[in-house]
């Protein structure tokens, strides 16, 4: 799952980079609303989360834009603190949900959790896929009730899979939204990894759709 951050506070931007990473997103940055702009058009995030104060364009200008464009990314917006008209004209603009600064870091990572988590249509941090579970919070993954050790890489295609069950999903989209913006995009690293979760998972969780990427099927 990408997630791209718009905001120009350094500190904070750095922070927000390092939670989600941690949390196991791919995170592009952006520090100025052009920049953001620009990013959340060309490029297929999952999620953004975007500061109103900016320099160059502000959010909500920025976030009417793509609402206008047709851009359903959901998107969390980020205020300053007492101003509840910030708030509502996000919202009316288009954010999916916002915090007002300061928050706690684990609030920023649930919301987004949840935004993503709904954008796929899921409604629990919970998904199952045959014997297969697994805890979005926690990122823990079960074969029948047995742990199994993923790789970070590992989880986030199992991940994305997962969360899109039951759609075809191509080996260009998985490139997408588990790399940023600077990973050599090579499709071939993705069969290897699918290659290594058949291993650890059972083996015919993962379908290969020939020509057009892969699938885990419905129950
Ligand atoms: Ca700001």
């Amino acid at each position: 799952m990408r997630v791209l951050v718009v905001e120009d506070d350094i500190t904070l931007n750095r922070q927000l980079k390092e939670a989600l990473g941690d949390a196991g997103y791919v995170v592009d940055t952006a520090f100025d609303g052009e920049e953001g702009h620009f990013l959340g058009d060309t490029e297929p995030y999952d999620a953004i989360v975007l500061d109103l104060g900016l320099p160059q364009k502000d959010g909500l200008s920025v976030l009417e834009h793509w609402r206008r464009d047709g851009r359903i990314v959901p998107v969390l917006i980020l205020t300053a603190r007492d101003r509840w008209s910030d708030k509502v004209q996000g919202i009316d603009a288009g954010a999916d949900d916002y915090l007002a600064k300061p928050f706690h870091m684990e609030e920023l990572i649930a919301r987004i959790r949840a935004l993503v988590r709904r954008a796929a249509g899921q409604a629990s941090n919970e998904l199952t896929a045959g014997p297969v579970r697994l805890d979005v919070k926690g990122g823990r993954v079960t074969v029948d009730g047995q742990a199994v050790k993923l790789t970070s890489h590992e989880l986030r295609l199992l991940s994305y899979l997962m969360h899109h069950k039951g759609k075809v999903i191509s080996r260009t989209e998985l490139t997408e939204h588990l790399y940023d913006q600077d990973f050599d995009r090579d499709s071939n690293t993705i069969e290897v990894f699918v290659g290594r979760l058949r291993k650890k998972l059972p083996d015919d969780l993962i379908q290969t759709v020939r020509g057009l990427g892969y699938q885990i099927g419905k129950d």
